[in-house]
């Protein structure tokens, strides 16, 4: 676990793209950082331009720190981090220390990875509302970003759920230059996802089966169902989880709980009726059932 001493987490157990399923098009748009940590030398001798930085953009949960490690792995550099909740601390000066170790640390290792996860806990837009530890710990990240060379082999990749909360100095040219947005799994990304973590226990499951009834859901939230629908399987003695399991466990993973025994009577009468919406549209414009939110 992570230490409260420590701000720093130096992980060398290995995480590859292969660990990260779907998402393609954010893997790719973050080859080039890979080629340049490999070596930084031979890719600023052939004139490629490096980013300092880039920013992962999506929602909770689609894996947006998991590819911030496997840029690490594929690279084969050790990557240091620091989160949201390391920033939040109640005496002023603490965050912007941890934000100065977390980069001598960086560049006594170059090349590596420096990885802020949920960079809005210190970068959001400065409001009004005066919070003296916060602006610290921005102003500190900000000097740092601005304090190495772009060819000394960091690359700084910080991850948020939303860009449009970040202050602006953040995003100025010269810091965090690249974005990458990480999206929602479509049906496909999905399905293979869910192949990754089906794979590892005994099984009789179609994936598609499986994609097609889980729209909406994230890459953690996948995981979580096919754990959940695993533990079910092996409580009821089935040797294989099959689709069943699934869908007894589907509503518990979406909601966090057994959503039809809690719900009240007004609760029921809503879930009727947005069920029902959802039956008529799925005629009217003649789609799936599954499809639908
Ligand atoms: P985020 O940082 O975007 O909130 P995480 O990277 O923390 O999401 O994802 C949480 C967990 O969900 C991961 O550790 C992994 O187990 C699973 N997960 C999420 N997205 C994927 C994916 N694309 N492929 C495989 N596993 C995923």
């Amino acid at each position: 676990g992570k230490s409260k001493v420590s701000p720093l987490t130096e992980n060398r157990q290995k995480t590859t793209f292969k660990d990260v399923a779907g998402i393609d098009e954010s893997k790719q748009e973050l080859e080039e950082i890979i080629d340049f940590l490999k070596e930084p030398k031979k890719f600023t001798k052939l004139g490629g331009k490096i980013p300092k930085g880039a920013i992962l953009i999506g929602a909770p949960g689609t894996g947006k720190t998991l590819l911030a490690r496997a840029i690490a792995g594929e690279a084969e550099v050790p990557f240091f981090s620091i989160g949201g909740s390391d920033f939040v601390e109640m005496f002023v000066g603490v965050g912007a220390a941890r934000v100065r170790d977390l980069f001598i640390q960086g560049k006594k290792n170059a090349p590596c990875i420096i990885v802020i996860d949920e960079i809005d806990a210190v970068g959001k837009k400065r409001d009004g509302q005066r919070n003296d530890e916060r602006e610290a710990t921005l102003n500190q990240l900000l000097t740092e970003m601005d304090g190495f060379e772009s060819q000394s082999g960091i690359i700084v990749v910080a991850a948020t759920n939303k860009i449009d909360v970040l202050d602006s100095a953040l995003l100025r040219a010269g810091r965090f230059d690249r974005r990458v947005f990480v999206e929602l799994p479509t049906k496909r990304e999905r399905a293979a996802i869910l192949e990754k973590y089906r794979d590892k226990v005994p099984h009789d499951l179609d994936v598609m089966t499986v994609a097609n009834m889980t729209v909406g859901f994230n890459g953690a939230s996948l995981a979580a169902l096919v754990n959940e629908a695993a533990l079910l399987a092996l409580r009821q003695n089935d040797f294989q989880v099959n689709i069943e399991h699934f869908h007894q466990v589907k509503d518990k993973v979406m909601f966090g709980k057994k959503k039809l025994q809690m719900l009240s009577d007004k609760q029921k009468e809503y879930r009727v009726t947005y069920q029902a919406a959802k039956a008529i549209t799925a005629t009217y414009f003649d789609l799936p059932f599954e499809k639908l939110m």
